[in-house]
């Protein structure tokens, strides 16, 4: 089922997060039996990350140079096959611009309708860790709402180079990135949410918001949109931190500020052990706020460590 289609019949807050794959070399077993205590708590989509594959070039004793992959985590397809089929719950991959041709993404959305993915989380990427702008492809996407116009022309039956309409056509629910506290790129909130609009125009049914840990950013930038003239569901990112290093890591990577109050309780932790028990109450405390302000949906970035989440969702759910 669709995830627009779940929000419609919605009775109260649903239950979402998101997973990575695991690095190279590890097993799905492991990630598997990892979030399945979290199926409790009956979510209603898994969004799994993907992660572009970085090149490398090895320089060898003769002189030449050989292209090496730096993939980390492959398998995002076959981990959402994995979930729908083990948990019968919507997977929803994650499907980047960044790294692909639109004939690579033309093809992957075939793979992903063939497998009965009916949901896609589409973005942008970022540029490779070596690059400091990010560059489409030759013959791909710039920005996110051209992917999204892709999708949506799939869905309507158009193919890149197919003359004539083959009847086939796919039928995905599109979701789309919306920051809070502005993408870190765009020189202003208004430049950002009339981007954000042009995704929506285009035919995303749901934006789902990078992490926060200020409701008040979060209820700012829902207010905003909406006088943007976005009028599609909102799904709050909440992330508990868990460790000591998060608390530098979070900010300067996801380029967002953590709250003076949170932050009173995190200088006084000396160890994980005592910054998880604060960050999963400050999560807690979050989604107990936005459930009692509305919000449809709460999704949680549980870095496929599911205790956490866990933990927030007993109170929550
Ligand atoms: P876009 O919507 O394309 O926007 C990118 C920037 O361009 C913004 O500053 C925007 O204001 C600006 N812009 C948009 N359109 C135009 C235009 N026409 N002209 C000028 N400027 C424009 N990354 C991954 O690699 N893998 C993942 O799995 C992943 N999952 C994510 C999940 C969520 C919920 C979020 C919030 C982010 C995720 N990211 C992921 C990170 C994401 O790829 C980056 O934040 C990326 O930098 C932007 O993606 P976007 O889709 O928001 O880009």
């Amino acid at each position: 089922m669709k995830i627009n289609e779940y929000i419609q019949q919605a009775k109260e807050t649903l239950f979402s997060y998101e997973i990575l794959p695991p690095l190279k070399g590890q097993s799905l077993k492991d990630l598997l039996e990892g979030i399945a205590p979290l199926m409790e708590f009956k979510p209603q989509f898994v969004d799994v990350t993907y992660h572009r594959e970085e090149f490398i070039y090895k320089k060898h004793p003769n002189g030449l140079l050989e292209k090496v992959s730096t993939k980390k985590r492959p398998g995002t397809v076959g981990i959402c096959a994995a979930i729908m089929n083990r948990f019968h719950v919507e997977a929803v991959p994650h499907l980047l611009c960044g790294g692909f041709t639109k004939e690579e993404t033309e093809n992957a959305l075939i793979d992903l309708n063939f497998i009965g993915v009916q949901n896609v989380l589409a973005l942008r990427g970022d540029a490779p860790k070596n690059e400091g702008k990010f560059t489409p492809e030759p013959n791909g996407h710039e920005y996110t709402t051209d992917l999204v116009k892709q999708i949506i022309g799939m869905n309507n039956g158009k193919y890149l180079h197919e003359e004539t309409e083959t009847g086939f056509h796919t039928d995905f629910c599109v979701g789309v990135a919306g920051y809070p506290e502005k993408h870190f790129e765009a020189p202003s909130m208004k430049f950002d949410l009339k981007h954000l609009k042009e995704k929506v125009d285009a035919g995303a049914e749901y934006i789902v918001t990078q992490m926060f840990f200020d409701n008040q950013k979060f209820f700012d930038f829902e207010k905003k949109a909406r006088e943007a003239g976005i009028t599609i569901p909102i799904i709050p990112g909440l992330k508990p931190i868990t460790t000591l290093g998060q608390i530098s890591m979070l900010p300067r990577t996801f380029f967002l500020d953590l709250p003076d109050d949170l932050m009173d309780e995190l200088e006084k932790c000396k160890t994980n052990a005592d910054v998880k028990q604060v960050g999963i109450e400050w999560a807690i405390q979050q989604s107990k706020e936005l459930v009692a302000n509305g919000t449809q949906v709460l999704h949680y970035y549980t870095m496929s460590k599911a205790d956490a989440t866990y933990r927030i969702a007993k109170e929550v759910f």
